[in-house]
């Protein structure tokens, strides 16, 4: 079978476009994690079921471990909640920043990112003019969100990327739940999915 040649080249046209306006996407999210964190994202890994991450420092297995672990719980959840979309390892990009801090005020281990204080401005997440908080969407489309780099304790990274995971799988599958859980000045607080 012979195959024509300008289609052959109209559909890789095509698809450099389509891999073009992807990295494009995935490189506005870089520079906006970069901008929010204050860190240089040189290293990019994939944990062992797809997720991406791009990392201040190398993540080491048992992290890239905890990410999928709480990508797993999400899903399974989000499953049990009948939502379909973004069910995919490979649909998350994940930014390991720099922690601000690593104890919490009760001063327990809680590697945590600093960010403008934005919408929480004056409540009691704000430390003033900006919040702690463990995790972060950066973009509900590519799904992407910054969690902080830890060194023990990895458990809670996968709590955290369920937590954070959750908005996403909300914004792209219930969109009223969303709206209602986006803001926890609403006084939402993780666990949203059960
Ligand atoms: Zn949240």
């Amino acid at each position: 079978m012979k195959i024509s040649k300008s289609w052959f080249l109209i559909a890789f046209v095509f698809l450099l476009g389509l891999s073009q306006t992807h990295s494009a996407q995935n490189r506005t999210v870089l520079n906006q994690a970069q901008r929010i964190t204050g860190d240089v994202f040189h290293i990019a890994a994939t944990t062992p079921r797809g997720a991406q991450v791009y990392a201040v420092n190398r993540p080491n297995t048992r992290t890239l471990a905890a990410i999928d672990n709480g990508l797993s719980d999400l899903f399974a959840l989000a499953a049990k909640n009948n939502y379909r979309r973004r069910l995919n390892y490979s649909d998350y990009t994940i930014y390991i920043a720099r922690a601000d801090r690593t104890q919490n005020s009760d001063r327990q281990y809680s590697p945590d990112i600093a960010v403008g204080a934005a919408q929480y401005a004056g409540t009691i997440y704000d430390k003033g003019g900006y919040i702690y908080a463990a995790g972060m969407v950066v973009s509900n489309e590519p799904c992407s969100f910054i969690i902080a780099e830890h060194t023990k304790n990895f458990e809670r990274i996968a709590e955290v990327v369920r937590y954070e995971g959750e908005h996403l799988v909300l914004y792209h599958n219930d969109r009223r739940r969303y709206n209602q859980t986006a803001d926890h000045n609403l006084g939402v607080e993780h666990p949203i999915l059960q």
